[in-house]
């Protein structure tokens, strides 16, 4: 059993005044002058600073994953995995103490947080595999005593830059298999939740993984730009907003680096006259409102078709009440605050255009007593239903605890509404009919899709991405399309001397 310590400074982290970055295996203070405010949702106290890197600052952990990189890469990968295996183990062990932490600078609720630790630590499991995940092709005697065979082999320095949404799970999505391939690493977290990412810098320490193999700089614009024009980064991996995964796929890709670039979503769940109206409301709640709503799998469009709409809505409003709101530590609270004051009134301000455009709002998230005499940034949930698809409500993502309902006579209709949509992350179906369920896995324009399942994320041994403007470039997130984008292959063609065939041939290689 791995002895484990406690990591010395990353309760420190949770709760000092100020975090720093860490590079080269250590907690390193700003020096730029510069910083963000975190704030605890809940309560909508500043709780602490974060430091904002300058590009000579993004300049030195790049140095110091690029010194380490020579070392990792050769590191066997018995090795490698053995590290893997520690660390997996110390991030199984602190599982409270990271979603402690998520709780208080995200908001979201414990089981929540717990939850996100476990689809992390997923991604840790299957980067163990790296061994049999990086074995190549071999073919023998290709031509007369000629071998070819294939390797894939590490980028050098790569780097990340995640949203505040999911501040342990997302990195890990990258970092596990980017190291486990032999990739060094920078990790730019959001700076509104940027704790979580330090306790988990200190348990790769913990867990001996070599100084300068990963790192982190925290900080805005300037940290991002630095990261995209710095010539020995040679990939870049990036989960947020659309206009920013477009950015940051133009910007890097211009500058020769590989990109993968998850943006926004807007997902729907279409619900077919068959199906049970009671597990659709369900799911359709626990999908709109868990996490708040910031979740770019959460279910924000009901497309009802035929005459399912009234039972429908009727069973998901039955429900709102029940729901628990609170600060994420409460016993019994499912659902937290939103992660900025600025947030929660843009997502909340969407219930005014709804209203002024013509929808119907069933529920109202500014009724909830939290909402009006919290200091925490809190919105109840809100339902707005016989919403059209040229309000401005159904055109944005509103990333927050807001179910809209789109009324449809037809599947052909609601099919469309998904397809037509700019975004294509996720999309869900609820029907007992196998030959519809089929025929929308068929046609559905959406890297992920449900079938009576409303949030598929995929486990970590497949890969996670959306479609159209949810992803900007070609290869999808962990699983193995992580491992293709962490890596590049080298195909070796090889003869050992034989001077028995030897002889000048200036035609063009052939095998026959
Ligand atoms: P965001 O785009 O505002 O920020 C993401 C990262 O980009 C952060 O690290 C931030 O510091 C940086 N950034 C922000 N503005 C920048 C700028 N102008 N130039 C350069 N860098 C900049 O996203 P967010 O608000 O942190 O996260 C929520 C968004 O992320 C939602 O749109 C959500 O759908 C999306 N998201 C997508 C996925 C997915 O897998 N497709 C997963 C989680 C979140």
């Amino acid at each position: 059993m791995t002895q484990v310590a406690e990591p010395q400074s990353g309760s420190a982290a949770a709760t000092a005044g100020r975090v720093h970055h860490w590079i080269g295996g250590r907690a390193v203070a700003g020096t730029s002058g510069r910083s963000g405010p975190v704030y605890e949702p809940a309560t909508g106290r500043l709780a602490r600073e974060v430091d904002f890197a300058s590009v000579e600052e993004v300049g030195t952990a790049v140095a110091a994953a690029k010194a380490a990189f020579p070392g990792w890469r050769a590191t066997s990968l018995s090795k490698r995995t053995d590290i893997l295996f520690r660390l997996r183990n110390l991030v199984d062990q602190h599982r409270s103490d990271i979603a402690a932490l998520l709780t208080a600078e995200h908001g979201k609720v414990t089981s929540d947080a717990l939850g996100e630790v476990a689809r992390g630590l997923e991604n840790l499991e299957f980067a163990t595999g790296v061994p049999t995940l990086l074995k190549g092709g071999f073919s023998e005697q290709v031509s007369t005593g000629i071998d070819v065979y294939q390797i894939r082999q590490p980028l050098g320095v790569v780097a990340g830059i995640t949203p505040f949404n999911f501040p342990v799970m997302v990195p890990m999505w990258m970092f596990a298999n980017a190291i486990a391939c032999g990739n060094t690493f920078v990790l730019k977290p959001s700076e509104k939740d940027p704790s979580a990412s330090i306790y988990i810098a200190e348990l790769l320490r913990e867990a001996r993984v070599p100084d300068g193999v990963f790192n982190v700089v925290h900080g805005d614009k300037v940290a991002v730009d630095a990261i995209l024009a710095h010539p020995d980064i040679r990939a870049v991996s990036f989960v947020g907003s659309t206009p920013i995964a477009r950015y940051i796929y133009e910007t890097g890709t211009r500058s020769g680096k590989r990109v993968q670039a998850l943006g926004g979503a807007k997902n729907h769940m279409i619900v077919l006259p068959d199906a049970d109206i009671e597990m659709a409301a369900d799911a359709a709640v626990s999908a709109a409102y868990g996490s708040a709503g910031e979740r770019c799998m959460s279910i924000s469009v009901v497309v009802a078709v035929g005459d399912v709409a009234d039972p429908l809505v009727s069973a998901i409003k039955d429900r709102l009440p029940r729901i628990r709101v609170g600060p994420g530590t409460e016993a019994g609270a499912e659902m937290g605050p939103l992660i900025t004051r600025e947030h929660r009134d843009r997502v909340a301000s969407y219930l005014d255009k709804g209203i002024e455009q013509g929808a119907e709002v069933v529920a109202d998230g500014r009724d909830h007593p939290l909402y009006k005499e919290s200091d925490g940034f809190f919105l109840g949930v809100s339902l707005i239903d016989r919403v059209t698809p040229e309000m401005d409500s159904y055109r944005n993502e509103i990333f927050g605890p807001v179910l809209e309902v789109v009324r449809v006579k037809t599947y052909d209709e609601a099919v469309g509404l998904v397809n037509d949509n700019p975004y294509g992350n996720g999309t869900a179906i609820f029907t007992r009919d196998g030959g519809a369920a089929r025929q929308f896995q068929f046609e559905a324009e959406a890297g992920m899709v449900g079938i009576n399942v409303p949030i598929p994320v995929p486990v970590a041994y497949y890969s996670f991405g959306g479609w159209k403007a949810s992803l900007f470039g070609d290869l999808h997130m962990y699983g193995p399309e992580g491992i293709n984008f962490y890596t590049r292959a080298k195909v070796v063609t090889s003869r050992w001397p034989d001077p028995g065939t030897s002889m000048v041939d200036l035609g063009f290689p052939r095998t026959r």
